[in-house]
């Protein structure tokens, strides 16, 4: 096996993403580049499995020896029955993105958190003074939510669209490892959020390639964000997305979720390989390479 050329062998080991569908998904680009550079006998593959067939695919997994494998929708809360364990804090989100064969047993664990919080640490020493405000609801912005409570943000607010669905995300919360303190607000409270946000978050898919001209926010809203705030976008193309944009115009930070993706991962394979550290760098060039950028 050299650096730059991926052999199979008989002893190639076997890691991977399930998801359905999973053709759109960047890990394999971004993990067979480290596992390339590191120049060991390992394979990332692509796993299309239908929600049904879940339980089917992780009994075969175990059966060929799968070394590990990462979990993208719809099965990052379906997968959990399945599992022998699941750390803490998959088990505080609800959710799990990365599974380990430990001793032919399935562990859980969520790395999208490690992956949301790296771009964040350089920017303050102390979050406690500090408020968050979260556009959307959905999967990632459990993982946010997790985030920012580990950072210790002093108000941690969640803007949606559905006033049930923001109840059951509120609710979810209650019996939660964590101490998740967050108040959940219609869409149209926005504009009395903005100015006092510190770090905005946009965790919907408003702004997402193709629809690349859409921003979670008019620029009006935008204008009332307070230039040393930090504007987060979850989405890695375009790159910039408009909403990025918006708030570099007005001079705030911009932080896009690239780095989200491959800290994820990252932190994914270490886990996988028991490593203290795998090439981040040569993960994020093989991405933005793939991505064009
Ligand atoms: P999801 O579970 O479907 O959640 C999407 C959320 O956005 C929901 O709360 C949804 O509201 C809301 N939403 C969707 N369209 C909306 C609209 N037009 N107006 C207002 N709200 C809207 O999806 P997800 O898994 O959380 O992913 C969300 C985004 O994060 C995607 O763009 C994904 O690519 C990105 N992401 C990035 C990373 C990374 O590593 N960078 C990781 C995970 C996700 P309802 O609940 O009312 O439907």
């Amino acid at each position: 096996m050299t650096k730059d050329k991926q052999l199979i062998t008989g002893k190639t080991k076997l890691l991977g993403v399930i998801g359905h569908p999973v053709e759109h998904s960047l890990s394999p680009v971004m993990h067979n580049a480290a596992i390339a550079q590191l120049g060991i006998d390992y394979i990332y593959l692509p796993f299309p499995i239908k929600p049904e067939d879940l339980y089917t695919a992780i009994s075969g997994f175990a059966a060929i020896g799968v070394v590990g494998f990462s979990v993208t929708i719809p099965h990052k809360q379906a997968i959990i029955p399945l599992l022998s364990a699941v750390e803490p804090i998959a088990q505080a989100v609800g959710a799990v993105n990365t599974v380990t064969n430990k001793n032919n047993s399935w562990v859980g664990t969520n790395t999208d958190i490690e992956g949301f919080l790296a771009p964040l640490q350089t920017y303050h020493q102390d979050w406690s003074q500090k408020v968050a405000v979260i556009l959307g609801n959905g999967g990632a912005a459990r993982a946010v939510v997790a985030g920012c409570t580990q950072l210790g943000c002093a108000e941690i607010h969640v803007v949606g669209r559905n006033v049930q669905r923001l109840r059951d995300f509120s609710k979810s919360w209650e019996n939660s490892l964590l101490q998740v303190n967050l108040s959940v607000h219609k869409w149209d409270e926005l504009p009395k959020l903005i100015p006092q946000a510190d770090l905005l978050v946009n965790t919907t898919p408003i702004g997402m390639y193709p629809k690349v001209d859409e921003s979670p926010l008019s620029a009006a809203e935008m204008a009332n964000l307070s230039p040393q705030a930090i504007a987060y976008d979850l989405i890695y193309t375009p790159n910039p997305t408009k909403f990025l944009q918006q708030a570099q115009h007005i001079g705030a930070t911009a932080i896009d979720g690239l780095e989200m993706l491959v800290q994820q991962g990252a932190a994914a394979l270490k886990i996988w390989l028991q490593r203290e550290s795998v090439p981040v760098d040569i993960m994020r060039q093989a991405l933005q390479k793939h991505l064009g950028f």
